[in-house]
């Protein structure tokens, strides 16, 4: 669980860099994938990813990362389909939960800043398609 206490930090910003962490979680996606294509025998179609709003990570971001990492793998061409996930916090001083709105996290019940993060920074394969016709 994380913890916001800054009130100028903006959540919902498209995010040009990726940072470590999601460049770790891209290549245990694409390491996963992987090894279930091999477990299974047959050609990856698609890919669901689960992604949080406030993930700090955009699709094209990740799709753009994906086409590197992915390159001359067996899952090269399959295409990822996202599932996004609302983020939402809960407020530190009274406890309501609300949507962050304008990735903002500011009360609208007390007016206070600060809340403990929720849902919303999901970033996970959640499952993949198979070519049955391969079998
Ligand atoms: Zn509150």
């Amino acid at each position: 669980m994380r913890l916001i206490d800054r009130p100028e930090e903006v959540l919902l910003s498209p995010y040009l860099l990726i940072s470590m962490r999601q460049l770790d979680a891209i290549q245990s996606i694409l390491a996963k994938a992987l090894r279930k294509a091999r477990e299974s025998n047959q050609g990856v179609r698609s890919l669901r990813i689960a992604l949080g709003e406030i993930a700090e990570i955009d699709t094209a971001s990740i799709q753009k990362k994906w086409d590197e990492l992915s390159k001359g793998t067996p899952v090269e061409r399959a295409p990822l389909h996202f599932r996004f996930i609302k983020a939402e916090v809960q407020c530190m001083a009274c406890f309501e939960k609300y949507h962050p709105s304008d990735g903002k996290i500011h009360c609208p019940y007390c007016g206070s800043y600060g809340a403990k993060i929720l849902s919303g920074e999901e970033f996970f394969l959640e499952s993949i398609e198979f070519d049955d016709e391969q079998t």
